[in-house]
């Protein structure tokens, strides 16, 4: 037996490693299980090369939890360590290392979090342990057993303990603090998030499982075993080679990654690239959702197949965190803050890589079958318009494959719809005015006197569309957006030819008040304009500016305008016969009546006639039938 002293440098790190990152104190079973499967790797490795002789046998890891002792193991089979390599692994490597992992993070890991806490080690295990003992038989040949234990003290005992079986069991005596690491569901629960794909089998208790058996009389007869439960699929669908997978393999890659909720996925890319950094992976595209906050940082990052994180923040661009899977990748460095992470070159490189290729994919699935592309759209067009919005590099390429879809449900990409519009919509100052409806039904009429006059109107529902729209308006050469209900039809399009006025400029004068006494003026301002005589008499219009500042607002960034009412206008037909013989109505009762019924008409098609407004129109209308 001799007992000794870690060499400690600064301060007892013990007190320290327990009592900061306090929330992810679970990780300590990830940095174990990744040394048992490393030494498993390791002794594998070592057995190919013809460096270890003897059989490797089973490699299954096993954790086991002693309710009782109050214990938690993981026993490997794997390479082991002599008494020597206790000592310089153990108590000189990992300590230093800890140590200086702790001096580094000590107090930062609140604001600024450190990428899945990689790297602590094996001293993270006293997070949650009073006492730590390793027994371990090193693969060399003639070794004995060894026995290193420690409670949390910089002192340790290391003996020679016989050992029949190669490889490490390290044994938590879990502290009084910690209890929750010693119930089943509590560990189960943290396999499976940390070990679901690692690369060596890992059980952990038993599990049930209904056979079918022949008996005597050859019958098939049912029957439940108890079998030990497997975490882990050793070799998940990332790892394997794309040749080597059919489209179901995905879908059920898919399943087990998400095995509560979303619809099945669109479609997938196989990420595979070793140069000039390691990356793997399978990214899928979601049907998204208008909610999309829901499904979005759903990405889980893994490193050789232990998982690190499922938010992937600062590692992909914001819009691919839309999307579902996996990254792999051991060039991502993980015991650094978050912050740092978008400054690191590999990430930066690995983030465009992953762009360039979702954009290669998206283009593919576009020329190759146009028709499903067409299909899948409006499931796609949200993560794609956030995309252009937020990516330059992605903007330039999907420019190629975006589509618009008008209020007909017909699609076409940029220069199609071009050429679609380009004779009847472009207007005095050569601009293609592209029309469009943010809401087909609550906009109709105003689509429909668009249609009659041989315009097409886009449909543009979603929120992110008013950022859409604003940024098309840069990048697209002489083209304009505007709402259906921005201006009056008419006025749309602004051409050269002027309608002459049926009224003077002193019969305006006159009408204007009459109508302003029924409008609230700090959202209506009233205007006269030459339409065509079979244009509505009155039509509340939204110019198009501050609507979609507020529209822009709504989902994002300047707040203060969403505070601000809506302002309308309120355009009067000068041509229309009836606004000519309001001013003809001699009796003030009636001349009242038809002024309100007007507006209220103008305000119904407009969606705004609600309450106790909308209660007199009712009223009024059933009086003058
Ligand atoms: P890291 O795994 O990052 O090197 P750790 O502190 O977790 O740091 O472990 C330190 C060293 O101890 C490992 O590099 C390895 O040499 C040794 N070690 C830890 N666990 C085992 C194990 N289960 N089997 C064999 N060696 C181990």
């Amino acid at each position: 037996m001799h007992k000794g002293k870690i060499n400690v440098q600064t301060e007892n790190i013990f007190p320290i490693i327990k009592k900061f990152l306090y929330s992810d104190h679970e990780i300590f079973l990830r940095e174990l299980i990744s040394n048992a499967v490393d030494a498993t790797q390791k002794v594998k490795t070592l057995s190919s090369l013809g460096e270890f002789k003897g059989e490797l046998g089973d490699l299954t890891i096993e954790v086991v939890l002693d309710k009782e002792a109050k214990t938690l193991t993981v026993k490997d089979k794997g390479i082991g360590m002599t008494a020597e390599e206790v000592d310089k692994f153990i108590n000189q490597i990992a300590f230093s290392s800890a140590e200086e992992w702790v001096e580094k993070y000590k107090g930062q890991s609140e604001s600024n979090p450190i990428i899945g806490h990689f790297g602590l080690g094996f001293y993270s295990s006293f997070m949650v342990a009073r006492q730590v003992d390793i027994h371990t038989k090193s693969y060399k040949k003639n070794q004995k057993g060894v026995h290193w234990s420690c409670d949390g003290t910089p002192e340790y005992a290391l003996e020679d303990k016989p050992r029949s079986q190669r490889g490490t069991d390290v044994v938590l005596h879990i502290a009084s603090d910690s209890e929750e690491f010693l119930e089943e569901a509590k560990i189960l629960g943290l396999l499976k998030k940390y070990c679901k794909f690692l690369p060596v089998p890992i059980v952990f208790g038993t599990e049930k499982e209904l056979v079918k058996e022949k008996d005597e009389k050859g019958e098939e007869q049912e029957k439940t075993i108890e079998k030990p439960r497997i975490i882990n699929n050793v070799k998940p669908a990332w790892t394997q080679k794309p040749s080597d997978l059919k489209h179901e393999d995905y879908k059920k890659f898919y399943r087990e990654l998400y095995p509560m909720g979303f619809e099945e996925p669109l479609f997938h890319i196989h990420l595979n690239v070793d140069y000039p950094f390691a990356l793997t992976g399978i990214l899928y595209f979601p049907k998204v959702k208008q909610n999309f906050e829901v499904q979005r940082d759903k990405i889980q990052l893994y490193c050789n197949q232990v998982f690190v994180t499922d938010t992937v923040e600062g590692i992909v661009p914001d819009f691919l965190t839309l999307l579902h899977g996996v990254i792999d990748s051991p060039d991502i460095p993980l015991n650094v803050s978050r912050s740092f992470l978008q400054s690191d070159g590999n990430v930066k490189k690995i983030s465009s890589h992953i762009t360039k290729k979702v954009a290669d994919k998206l283009e593919e699935l576009f020329k190759s079958n146009r028709e499903d592309f067409e299909k899948k759209w409006d499931d796609i067009k949200i993560f794609i318009q956030y995309g252009m919005i937020s990516d330059d590099k992605f903007r330039e390429r999907a420019m190629k494959f975006c589509l618009l879809k008008n209020t007909g449900g017909k699609y076409f990409t940029f220069e199609e719809y071009r050429d679609h519009i380009k004779t009847a919509q472009t207007d005095m100052d050569k601009k293609i005015v592209h029309i469009y409806a943010t809401n087909a039904e609550a906009q109709h009429s105003f689509v429909e006197s668009a249609r009659e006059r041989g315009y097409d109107v886009l449909l543009l529902d979603t929120p992110i569309d008013s950022h859409f729209v604003n940024m098309l308006e840069t990048e697209l050469e002489s083209v304009s957006f505007v709402r259906v209900d921005a201006e009056v039809t008419d006025k749309l399009i602004k051409k050269d030819e002027e309608i002459p006025s049926k009224l003077t400029q002193e019969q305006k004068d006159k009408l204007k008040p009459l109508l302003e006494k029924y409008l609230d003026q700090k959202q209506f301002n009233v205007a006269f304009e030459n339409l065509s005589e079979t244009e509505q008499p009155i039509i509340i219009t939204q110019p198009e500016f501050m609507r979609r500042m507020k529209d822009m607002s709504a989902v994002g960034g300047m707040n203060f305008m969403g505070t601000m009412p809506d302002s309308y206008q309120l355009v009067v037909n000068s041509n229309h016969n009836l606004v000519g013989k309001l001013l003809e109505q001699q009796d003030e009762a009636i001349q009242e009546k038809q002024v309100r019924q007007l507006i209220d008409l103008a305000m119904l098609s407009k969606n705004l006639l609600k309450g106790e407004k909308l209660t007199q129109f009712i009223r009024r209308s059933v009086d003058l039938i």
